[in-house]
């Protein structure tokens, strides 16, 4: 199992793999990676793996059969290569500033709507937040993102640990996440915004709050009681 890298060490930028399988020349996958598959409604990282002086754009990244697939820009690279891999920071620490900005949006309107996320989409520029909520009101909308902003404000600390999946099966904050789990799983990764909101996530995250920056709504989308959509932006 190549090692993803990326769980344990959000912060890592640049890494030592080797090559363990190319398919059709341009589908590289490695010994372990910093580079983040899209996933979980976020998109992939990009960058480059280095062999030599010979540099390979990775113009995407996906999960397949469990393994992290990088596509590069063009054919060279053979099993048993030794690369290095850099990421495109700047895209990277964008989608951790938007992946956490969720989970404060999230976590916000779980604990005072008692809003059920439904589903989301995290990019480079915009994150995305579906949810169901019976009574729409635009300024009850926006009273809640101010107050992610005073969260934001507060800085917590993100953490991210491992839980034993039994343990969070009978974690009422936890529960709801915790189904849907493939049953193979035994534990089960968890990140903390400490004081404030855990979820069972796989994704990369800041490390503390204030490096998200100021949440604003890019666009409200009502479509009926089980269908509202909420766009955001960072400052
Ligand atoms: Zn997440």
């Amino acid at each position: 199992m190549p090692e993803e890298l990326y769980l344990n060490n959000m912060n890592l930028k640049k890494f030592e793999a080797k090559v363990v399988s190319v398919t059709d020349g341009k589908f590289i996958i490695l010994n372990q990676t910093v580079f983040y598959p899209k996933s979980g409604g976020v998109a992939n990282d990009e960058g480059v793996l280095k062999k030599d002086s010979e540099i390979y754009n990775v113009v995407y990244v996906g999960k397949f059969g469990g393994k992290v697939s990088h596509e590069v820009d063009k054919t060279g690279l053979c099993v048993g290569d030794k690369v290095i891999g850099e990421l495109d920071w700047i895209r990277r620490f964008k989608l951790m500033r938007y992946h956490t900005a969720v989970h404060v949006v999230s976590g916000i309107f779980y604990k005072n709507l008692g809003v059920k996320i439904t589903g989301g989409d995290i990019s480079i520029d915009q994150g995305r937040v579906d949810f169901n909520l019976e009574h729409f009101d635009r300024n009850e909308i926006e009273k809640q993102i101010k107050e992610c902003n005073d969260i934001i404000q507060k800085d917590y600390p993100v953490e991210v640990y491992y839980m034993d999946r039994a343990e969070v099966e009978i974690d009422p904050d936890l529960t709801k996440l915790a189904k849907g789990f493939p049953k193979n799983i035994k534990t089960v990764r968890i990140v903390d915004i400490k004081g404030f909101d855990r979820q069972p996530d796989g994704g990369c995250h800041v490390s503390s709050l204030k490096e998200i920056g100021k949440i604003q709504i890019s666009k409200l989308i009502n479509k009926g009681k089980n269908n509202r959509r909420l766009y955001i932006t960072l400052e």
